[in-house]
Formats: structure tokens, sequence, C-alpha cells
């Protein structure tokens, strides 16, 4: 069985179909998928997923990328993530410069305070971060490094960074998980670090509803192919798929902390 440790089943690409999602997640063996929160707005669908559905679990936190959105007290986020068992992790959370533009540096400081925020819930709560970087990862792990992150651990979640980031980050004791990206034909040096991450460090995702994986590029991506991410995964580094699938959803288990005897 595979997990799914990053999607959006709450995104409206979902909101007619998720019946025939969730019977596509068991026909393709995924047993459980984490609903990641990108603002708070949202998050009570997230959570009402998981609550609902007891393969799925919920994040709570604020995406770098949502700018003009209700900022979260880490009063707050330590309080929701304590209050309810389904809400396995902080996040996701990070920095992404990529939509920075003109802009100066200093002027990204409200990204650099929220992210502080959440890795302190995070150690607060002790429920795991959900780090999204996009060209930050210099920044992402001075950040992580001077917040005292290594205490908690967590996901470098839909990795594309070098395999230097990825051994910096799981120095501190996260996982590197892998999305679609590392199946499409570009993605060579993806690939490589790939190869390179031990399999014990890995988890697997979909970031669902984008980046669907080869054959299903370009469509809205679901978690249930995710199985495709874990059989190319599989064959890149010459392992059986099961093989494959039964470490990284151990790894999901240990990296969220959970009591498989109840999940
Ligand atoms: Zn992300
Ligand atoms: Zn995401």
């Amino acid at each position: 069985m595979f997990i799914d440790s990053h999607c959006h089943l709450d995104f409206p690409e979902f909101q007619s179909r998720l019946p025939e999602v969730l019977a596509n997640m068991q026909l393709a063996k995924v047993s459980n998928a984490l609903c990641v929160s990108v603002d708070l707005p949202d998050f009570p669908n997230v959570l009402k997923l998981a609550q609902d559905h007891p393969h799925l679990y919920a994040s709570v936190g604020v995406h770098p990328d949502y700018e003009d959105t209700p900022e979260p007290s880490f009063d707050f986020l330590v309080d929701t993530a304590l209050k309810h068992s389904k809400i396995i992790a902080i996040g996701e959370t990070g920095l992404d410069y990529y939509r920075m533009g003109d802009r100066s540096y200093e002027s990204m400081e409200w990204q650099r305070e929220r992210f502080r925020t959440h890795i302190r819930a995070s150690i607060a709560s002790q429920k795991p971060l959900i780090i999204h970087t996009r060209s930050a990862s210099v920044d992402t792990i001075q950040i992580l490094k001077e917040e005292g992150a290594e205490r908690i651990g967590g996901v470098m979640h839909c990795f594309t960074e070098s395999y230097d980031v990825a051994k910096a980050a799981m120095d501190m004791g996260f996982y590197i998980s892998f999305s679609g990206i590392v199946t499409f034909k570009s993605a060579t040096e993806l690939q490589e670090t790939c190869k390179r991450v031990p399999l014990e460090r890995m988890l697997i995702e979909t970031d669902s509803p984008y980046l669907a994986p080869i054959p299903f590029r370009g469509k809205i991506n679901e978690p249930a192919w995710v199985a495709k991410v874990g059989e190319f995964i599989a064959d890149l580094k010459g392992l059986p798929v099961d093989e494959l699938a039964r470490v990284t959803s151990n790894n999901f288990y240990d990296c969220f902390q959970i009591d498989r005897t109840t999940s």
C-alpha cells in the first residue's frame, strides 16, 4: 500500500467528485493521504475531510504564497493542532521567493516571520513540519536551523532542490518527499538526487490537484496517482515496487508519529 503524503483534496477541482477520487485511491492501493492546509479560511474544510474519512489526515498552517490572507498566530496553531487528533502536522509552511518579482528581499520579511511562527508552533505542539521551499533553499535551511527545527523534524515536500539541500534537511531529521515532478523527462537532475536519497528517508506525494505524474501529465492529479510516482522511483532505484511502498509508508507513520495499531 502507498501513502500520499501531500494533497489538497479540499480544492474546488475535487468538490463534485470526491467519492470517485477516494474509490480510485482504494483501487490503486493507496491506503492514506494527508490533506494539507494552505490558509485559514479553507482550513475547516481540510479538517472536515480528515474527520469524515478514517484514512485521511490533516495539517494546519498557511502557505507562504498566500499573502493577503489572515495571519495564523502561534497560539492558534498550537491550540488547533493539539485539539484534533486527525491533525498530524503543521504546514504547509516555508519560503517561496519565486513570485517575489521586483520586490526587495526586505519586503519578504512577512514570509520569514510567518515561517518562524509555524516552526515554533510545531515544536510546542510536537506536530512535525510540512516544508514548502521554492527559490529560497538557503534561507529555508538557515531559518530551520536558527529555530531548532531538528527538535521536531518533518518533511521537505515536493522536493526539487539539490542533494546538498536534501542532505542538510536530512541532517536535521527531515524526510524528503518526491512528487510527480521526478517522473518528468526533463527532471534528470532531480532523478539523480532521488537515487542518492536513502529509501529510509523518503516519502512520496502527489501535491494534487497539481503536478500529475507521467503518464497523466497535464491532467488534474489525484492521490491514486501517487502509485505512479512510487513505481517510477522503484524503477529508478532498482527496487521492487512492494518494498518501496512498504518502506515509504512506514516512513510516513514514523515521520508523523502515527501509532500503526490505530491507523
Ligand atoms: Zn507546496
Ligand atoms: Zn501543497
